[in-house]
């Protein structure tokens, strides 16, 4: 396959755990406005797997939340998109060079830095991504982008202008496929570049006229990476690998708890957060181990991912929270929905 020695080691320790999801927690610093209300920060990573709350507890919160958390890690407010992306992502991005689908997913409250975190994220794995292609001039690699929204069960495409809802099909081939969706050959990085900044308007034009969209929407960024051994080009398919690598930046969390709570909007915020709850069973039951029936077919985030997710797919989850007391009915939430993933 053209791995050298240490990434052929690193691949195989990668097969080993594919069962497995990556569970990282992201606290990120108090903001601003946080500051100046005297918001203070309630948790801490007190190692590089643990987060606790500080606060004590009254006697009938003890029994109901826990003070310590653990998962594969936790990241601490001063911690860097490039420690984030290196200790758990990076791995999973790569994967795709192999031809294994992967799936990153940024899940938290709104505002708890989600973007954030997914942007550096994506640009680090592209970069590594074109690294790799660098040096390894005995592939010919292609490199395919494409970029989607999820807004209300309705998918749109974020390369064009026209925002008009695609459809799902079932291609007996390739699965779910979403039909219309532009998918532009990246030329190099700098069109990488190009193609996030078309996103990132397409994605503020929808706001304007759609009320919070980015909180209510899921962005769903992805790579396809082709290649072939050059010296068995054209004659020897069976060299040929492909797999695609998405980056996902989930809707606002806060909806699907409300949703629970709130009777009167139960309706709408299924409607509006069926692809999150959903997203939620789909890994609750994929981190049990991968057999029985897993409900990728109820959301339309579920059956797109559906290839990222299921099989032998890897998956990072980095769940964003803010530290701050305001929001730790949100952070706990946050909390628990990781512990599930694990
Ligand atoms: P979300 O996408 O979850 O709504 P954002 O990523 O937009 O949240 O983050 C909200 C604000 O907090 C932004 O201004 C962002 O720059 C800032 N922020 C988020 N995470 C961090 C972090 N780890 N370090 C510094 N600033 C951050
Ligand atoms: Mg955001």
């Amino acid at each position: 396959m053209g791995l050298d020695g240490g990434e052929e080691e690193q691949m195989q320790e990668a097969e080993g755990c594919h069962e497995r999801i990556f569970v990282s927690v992201r606290l990120r610093p108090l903001s601003e406005k946080e500051v100046v209300r005297h918001d203070v920060s309630d948790w801490e990573c007190i190692n590089d797997s643990t987060i606790i709350y500080r606060t004590k507890l009254s006697v009938p919160e003890r029994s109901m939340y826990p003070t310590a958390y653990t998962f594969d890690r936790v990241f601490s407010s001063d911690c860097p998109n490039k420690q984030v992306y290196d200790a758990g992502a990076k791995e999973v991005a790569l994967s795709v060079v192999s031809g294994i689908n992967s799936s990153i997913f940024a899940y938290g409250q709104t505002s708890s830095g989600k973007t954030y975190t997914m942007i550096g994220i994506t640009e680090y794995a592209m970069a590594d991504i074109y690294d790799y292609i660098q040096r390894h001039k005995e592939r010919e690699f292609s490199l395919k982008f494409s970029a989607m929204e999820i807004y209300n069960e309705s998918v749109r495409d974020l390369l064009s202008a026209d925002s008009s809802p695609l459809r799902l099909l079932d291609d007996p081939e390739r699965g779910t496929v979403v039909e219309k969706l532009t998918e532009e050959t990246l030329q190099d990085w700098n069109h990488f570049k190009e193609l996030l900044s078309v996103c990132e308007a397409q994605r503020q034009i929808g706001e304007t006229s759609l009320n919070e969209a980015s909180s209510r929407s899921h962005q769903i960024l992805r790579v396809t990476v082709e290649s072939s051994a050059i010296e068995f080009l054209g004659t020897d398919k069976s060299s040929m690998l492909s797999a695609t690598v998405s980056f996902v930046d989930l809707s606002g969390s806060e909806r699907a708890s409300q949703t629970l709570s709130a009777g009167a909007r139960l309706k709408e915020g299924c409607h509006i957060n069926r692809s999150l709850l959903t997203l939620g069973s789909v890994i609750r039951k994929l981190s049990k181990g991968r057999n029985g029936h897993i409900p990728f077919r109820v959301s339309k985030l579920t059956r797109i991912l559906q290839s990222s997710l299921g099989g032998n797919a890897r998956t990072a989850i980095i769940c964003t929270m803010s530290p701050a007391r305001s929001h730790v009915e949100q952070s706990r939430n946050t909390l628990l929905f990781a512990s599930c993933a694990k």
